[in-house]
């Protein structure tokens, strides 16, 4: 029989699980039932009684690794931690969140348990046989693995499980014990992203995109870069937005044109860009072009503001299309929702 193994860790809290953890967890869950294996869930936390909590009604086993030294991401401690708790449990199948956090230390643990591990997994499927889905080829090909190997990691993308949501009762975390490898690296605390806007948020219901057409000049013949940026950042703030945006207006940076001095190639949607997963999604003076769109592949509900009413999202790309000057209607939209401009 398998044994599962859900590895999770707190939040900068220390005593909370984060959001992809919790997908982890239902991902673990619903596998166990599928395939009849057993299931235990392994906390990294300062606190993992209190981390704990959120998943105690999962009635899985619960394994934890507690204390200061945890409370840091720090590849030393982290992978620790993961391989006491695998050993803990014995794990034949681990599952973990994509995090940084944990991207960065699965593939260490698993090398050091003489196990095989995937990364980027969307689902887990079959029953005799666990078959991991991930994308490959910039998200044109779905490939389907099995593997005879054990322990097998799987590193889950977030967004792609409900997160777990339990009642919070008290947990009953089994302490496991780890001997604390020499720490070279301290935090010696942490600095915000130059521009002082942390505008990329996976976990965000919406994805606003901004396109090209923002620093473009217009109908009165002038470009409005400050106003642009502005009606940005205000929505931002006030939705709670993810930002993306597309190639050609990230390379006006590297060109000498005007530019939003927030965004970077990091917030790219597309083809050479990112491939996000939220909910609902809004492009705004943003033609709607393949490359671009290929990007918004995993996107749910998609909207699009365009001068122009032949761009590529009236073509069947967007639910809806709204043909209007984006500069007005996100004013408008900003005054609905009480935001200010930055
Ligand atoms: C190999 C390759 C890979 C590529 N990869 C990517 C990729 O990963 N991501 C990506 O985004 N692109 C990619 N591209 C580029 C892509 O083809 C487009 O050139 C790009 O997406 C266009 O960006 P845009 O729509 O913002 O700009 P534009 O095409 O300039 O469109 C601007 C739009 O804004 C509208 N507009 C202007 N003012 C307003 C206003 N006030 N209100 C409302 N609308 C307004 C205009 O009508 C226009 O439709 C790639 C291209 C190639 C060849």
């Amino acid at each position: 029989m398998e044994s599962i193994l859900v590895l999770t860790h707190a939040d900068e809290t220390g005593a909370a699980l984060t959001k992809a953890s919790l997908e982890a967890v239902s991902a673990g869950i619903e596998l166990a039932g599928r395939i009849g294996a057993s299931v235990s869930i392994g906390i990294v936390a300062v606190d993992a009684q209190a981390a704990g909590a959120a998943v105690a009604s999962s009635g899985a086993r619960l394994l934890g690794v507690f204390g200061e030294p945890f409370g840091q991401a720090r590849y030393s401690t982290d992978a620790a931690a993961c391989e006491a708790l695998c050993r803990a449990a014995q794990a034949t199948i681990v599952l973990a969140p994509g995090s940084s956090r944990f991207t960065r230390v699965a593939a260490g643990v698993s090398h050091r348990l003489g196990g095989f591990i995937d990364t980027h997994i969307t689902a887990l499927g079959g029953t005799a046989n666990i078959e991991a889905s991930r994308w490959f080829y910039r998200q044109r090909i779905e490939a389907v693995l099995s593997r005879d190997a054990r322990p097998w990691f799987l590193l889950l993308d977030s967004g792609t499980h409900a997160a777990f949501a339990g009642e919070a009762t008290p947990a009953q975390v089994e302490q496991v014990a780890v001997q604390l490898p020499l720490i070279r690296t301290t935090v010696s605390g942490l600095r915000a992203p130059t521009q002082g806007a942390q505008t990329i948020r996976p976990d965000a219901k919406l994805l606003f995109v901004a396109g090209a057409g923002w620093t473009k000049k217009q109908p009165d013949g002038q470009t409005h870069v400050p106003e642009a940026a502005d009606l940005i950042l205000g929505f931002l703030r006030g939705a709670g937005a993810s930002l993306g945006s597309s190639k050609s207006l990230v390379d006006q940076g590297s060109e000498g044109q005007s530019v939003l001095p927030f965004l970077t190639h990091l917030n790219q949607i597309g083809q050479t860009g990112a491939t996000p997963r939220h909910p609902k999604g809004l492009a705004t003076c943003c033609h709607g072009e393949e490359p671009h769109v290929v990007g918004w592949r995993f996107i749910g509900e998609r909207r699009a503001v365009s001068l122009d009413a032949n761009c590529g999202w009236t073509r069947g790309k967007a639910d809806v299309v709204y043909v209007a000057d984006a500069f007005q209607v996100m004013a408008k939209l900003n005054a609905l929702i009480g935001s200010v401009g930055a």
